[in-house]
């Protein structure tokens, strides 16, 4: 087919990255339409319904007509429920007027990027590695410097604090931290946190991006933010949302609080989306406010369903997975099973798990390159039912297992 003549895409769109998750997604859809079976472990989103309070809060908006535009920072309520919400959790004072509201808590990633950074002008931002590969998608679009941080297996994913020493220097601008992470599940504890603080202190001119949307899901011992360390209040731009908490992916409702950034945001979102989803907003009033007894439910399963998943993976010959801290994810090694199965790497390896088991999950690619040494990975969202965990763990052992013995 001819395509027709048309203007140029700019190189900075057609260079932009992106989520491969949302790729990976779509090959898997169309596999399910085409009638193949897949068990599917690909999307980062609670596999529940909103809890029924919110959704009712949500149908009371629309009804006494709360569809309008509303403030770029957000409703009121939502400001000041957030701020006391976001504050108690992380034991400090948080000031609604320094909250604001966006579509998502991504937004937010671009939105600190640019009030921290200025194109082309050599500032640096260090992230964490693996990561959320929108972190490097937005330093590079918008003309700043990406510092990978390496996250470490034998460290249950929490990086080096001497690494992050070496990586800080004049240049940076922005330090993202994300805890509990995407995609390992490992959680910053306090001693790491105090770590990185210590080093900050050192260093006036690094803001934080301190991406805690998954700060309601951790397992094993406190959340900690290092916003609640001496010193880091001011600096750090404290990123949550409804959607990993109350199963609200899809209502885009974020918050971000910061003293200083708070007036820039605003600004931001004025210029790209003027505000978040008024019924959204209302909704997310509810969820925070309301009974907590769904959230602590949809936690509780995640809880039980880590278990499962972990134990049922070291039990595959050649796979070898960490308890990770928090969130719905689990990154195991499978540089032995990529051997076994005569995969080259990660991403043959989950290609195959595709095409020939049936089961959908990412490659360590897709949340940034490979970390040096540290073998071949793959990630679950364990956000599916116990009986997917069961038969999809079960046809990756199965498929490592018949091309093991045809190997020997
Ligand atoms: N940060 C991380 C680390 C995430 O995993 C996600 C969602 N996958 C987000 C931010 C974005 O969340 P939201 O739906 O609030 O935009």
């Amino acid at each position: 087919m001819t395509v027709p003549a048309a203007p140029r895409v700019s190189r900075r769109t057609a260079e932009l990255g992106t989520e491969n998750a949302f790729v990976v997604l779509a090959e898997v859809n169309a596999l399910v339409r085409a009638g193949q079976d897949v068990i599917s472990f690909c999307i980062g989103e609670p596999d529940f319904h909103t809890p029924a309070h919110v959704q009712e809060a949500a149908v009371g908006a629309i009804r006494a007509g709360r569809h309008g535009y509303t403030p770029s920072a957000g409703i009121p309520e939502l400001r000041e429920a957030a701020a006391r919400y976001m504050g108690g959790m992380r034991g400090i004072e948080i000031d609604p007027e320094h909250v604001v509201v966006g579509a998502g808590a991504k937004p937010f990633i671009a939105y600190s990027i640019l009030a921290t950074t200025d194109y082309g002008a050599g500032d640096e931002v260090v992230y964490p590695n693996p990561g959320f590969p929108i972190y490097e998608s937005q330093i590079r679009v918008h003309g700043a410097v990406p510092v990978p941080l390496h996250l470490k297996e034998g460290r249950d994913f929490a990086f080096d604090p001497a690494e992050l020493d070496a990586k800080i220097g004049p240049r940076t601008r922005l330090l993202i931290l994300n805890s509990p992470h995407n995609p390992t599940g490992g959680v910053l504890r306090r001693a790491d946190l105090e770590a990185i603080a210590a080093i900050l202190r050192r260093h006036p001119q690094v803001w934080v991006y301190a991406d805690e949307i998954y700060s309601r899901l951790v397992y094993d011992g406190e959340f900690v933010s290092i916003a609640s360390l001496p010193g880091m209040v001011e600096r750090t731009i404290i990123c949550d949302g409804a959607s990993k908490t109350w199963a609200m992916t899809g209502w885009r409702i974020g918050v971000a609080a910061n003293p200083v950034l708070a007036a820039e945001f605003t600004r931001w979102v004025t210029n790209t989306d003027s505000c978040a989803s008024h019924v959204g907003q209302c909704a997310a009033v509810a969820a925070i406010e309301g009974p907590q007894d769904a959230a602590e439910a949809m936690k509780a399963s995640f809880h039980e369903r880590r278990h499962l998943i972990v134990r049922l993976l070291n039990a595959v010959p050649g796979i070898s997975c960490r308890t990770p801290g928090g969130a719905f994810y689990v990154w195991p090694n499978v540089t032995q099973a990529c051997r076994m199965v005569g995969a080259a790497d990660s991403e043959e390896f989950r290609r195959r798990l595709l095409h020939e088991a049936g089961v959908a999950v990412l490659a360590d690619i897709h949340f940034g390159a490979r970390v040096p040494g540290e073998g071949q990975h793959i990630r679950f969202s364990y956000a599916a039912s116990k009986a997917a965990i069961e038969q999809g763990v079960e046809r990756v052992a199965e498929f490592v297992r018949k091309h093991a013995r045809r190997a020997a």
